[in-house]
């Protein structure tokens, strides 16, 4: 598979309805995101390895949440789980330069190695912390998106997240979890699901 494969393969099955994130997926390498061992797999649909035992998702997983996401130009986004920094760069191409990526990773090399990858990324801004907390400092968000899976939604999530917001959350056991989406209404989230995933686990005080 190479950039193309996969932008026809979500064309053809009408996958991506905002045509920025397909811009964003083709201004973003995704190579210079992935560790060399894995540079001929780039682009495979797939998540690969990255340090630590941890990954970097599939490009469908990516674009499923981000559609989910509604993202619009000069957005506040949280992002919990930086891992290699990909999500954070399209996120950042997302938003444009008026808005702002925060992005919280809890593995020190993890956070090292994105804060390398997203040097260019100049409206994001990488936290080596626990994100289950969320990130109290530059709350409130318009969106959260949390790419490592959750117990249950962590609560001081809802809490940094705008009215009419929009979260996109991973939520259940090890095996078979449901990607949630939840809009806060009067305080509240109403979230639905939208399909069954396989995460990593959200570590850290709110997580597993
Ligand atoms: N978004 C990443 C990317 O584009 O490469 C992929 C993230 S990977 C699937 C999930 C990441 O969540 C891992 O790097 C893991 O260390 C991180 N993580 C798990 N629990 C966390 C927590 N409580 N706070 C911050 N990061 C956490």
């Amino acid at each position: 598979m190479n950039k193309k494969d996969l932008i026809n393969q979500w064309t053809k099955l009408k996958l991506v309805k905002d045509k920025r994130i397909i811009s964003a997926f083709k201004k973003v390498k995704r190579e210079d995101f992935v560790v060399k061992e894995y540079l001929r797999e780039a682009y495979e649909d797939v998540p690969l390895p990255i340090l630590q035992l941890q990954t970097i998702s599939q490009p469908t997983t990516v674009v499923i949440m981000l559609q989910a996401l509604n993202v619009k130009l000069g957005m506040n986004i949280l992002e919990i789980g930086t891992g290699s920094g990909y999500n954070a760069a399209l996120l950042s191409v997302l938003v444009g330069s008026q808005g702002n990526v925060y992005t919280t990773e809890i593995i020190p090399d993890l956070a090292d190695f994105a804060k390398n990858n997203l040097k260019k990324f100049r409206n994001v801004k990488v936290f080596e912390s626990d994100g289950s907390k969320g990130l109290p400092n530059f709350a409130k968000y318009d969106r959260i998106i949390c790419t490592a899976a959750a117990k249950e939604i962590p609560k001081p999530l809802i809490e940094q997240l705008k009215e009419n917001g929009i979260i996109v959350i991973p939520v259940g056991p090890k095996y078979g979890q449901r990607m949630i989406k939840g809009i806060k209404k009067k305080g509240k989230l109403e979230t639905q699901s939208l399909g069954n995933f396989m995460f990593v686990p959200l570590t850290g005080e709110f997580g597993k």
